[in-house]
């Protein structure tokens, strides 16, 4: 008899931002798959099931691994950070599934994505219509990111910016703020979150024309505010155009 794959965004890292379903579908699996780092995040809370970490780029790997594994019987969750149809391993399984051609039974359990926990930290900046980008052109051509980003830009959205720099692509934060710049205001207000709800969490705001000059990593999330976004309180809030 065939098993159960759960699809699980485990949020920013905290525990208090696991979702409830998420933590009982954990709990009630035989084994839990993920990225070293997810698995290391969520060691502590759960307890007697079996986690097995791979490598970062084993994404395909991974998945087929969790399929032979539930086609053994087992009940198996992979698990990604934030959300897991965000950027994260939902697409790939589902593919590996249909493709083995068997009827084993997939659920995808939502999380706490790096936008929303940003967005809650600096205040309300997603407030009206907003986009996600990433800047990993690792999978998406980079043309097509700019080409996203300015159209994202004539649309006046909020953008929150994914995977904006790693160590080896620095690059491409440049161009597309420089990018940006050409429709937004130098003086726009821009957040930076850097490790949501985790242990060296950092969030402070800055500008369109000043963000290049800040400390910005893989960790980190951006929110370019639009032309409605201003600093309340210190806090970033984008109206939504309530009249009172
Ligand atoms: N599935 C994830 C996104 C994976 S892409 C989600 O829904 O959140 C990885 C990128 O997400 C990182 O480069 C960073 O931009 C962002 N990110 C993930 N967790 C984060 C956190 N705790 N704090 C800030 N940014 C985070």
């Amino acid at each position: 008899m065939n098993g159960k794959i759960y699809i699980i965004g485990t949020g920013p890292g905290d525990k208090d931002f696991v979702i409830p379903k998420a933590l009982i579908s954990m709990q009630n699996s035989d084994i839990i798959v993920g990225y070293k780092t997810y698995i290391d995040l969520i060691r502590p809370f759960i307890t007697d099931v079996e986690l097995v970490s791979s490598g970062m780029k084993k994404e395909v790997d991974r998945c087929s691994e969790v399929l032979e594994i539930a086609k053994t019987g087992k009940t198996v969750s992979l698990i990604s950070s934030g959300d897991a149809g965000i950027y994260g391993m939902a697409g790939i399984m589902l593919e590996i599934v249909e493709k083995s051609g068997t009827d084993i039974e997939v659920e995808v359990v939502p999380g706490i994505s790096a936008a929303t926990s940003a967005g809650a930290l600096l205040g309300a900046p997603l407030m009206n219509d907003f986009v996600t980008l990433s800047l990993s052109d690792l999978m998406t051509p980079w043309e097509l990111i700019v080409k996203r980003i300015k159209t994202a830009c004539s649309g006046d959205f909020v953008m929150a910016l994914y995977n904006p720099k790693s160590k080896t692509r620095v690059k491409q934060l440049e161009i597309a703020i420089n990018t940006m710049l050409e429709y937004y205001k130098g003086d726009t207000p821009v957040g930076i979150v850097k490790h949501a709800m985790r242990e060296k969490q950092e969030v402070s705001i800055t500008t369109l024309d000043d963000v290049l000059n800040q400390d910005v990593d893989m960790f980190t999330t951006l929110v370019i505010g639009n032309s409605q976004t201003r600093v309340i309180n210190g806090k970033m809030v984008t109206k939504r155009g309530y009249t009172y």
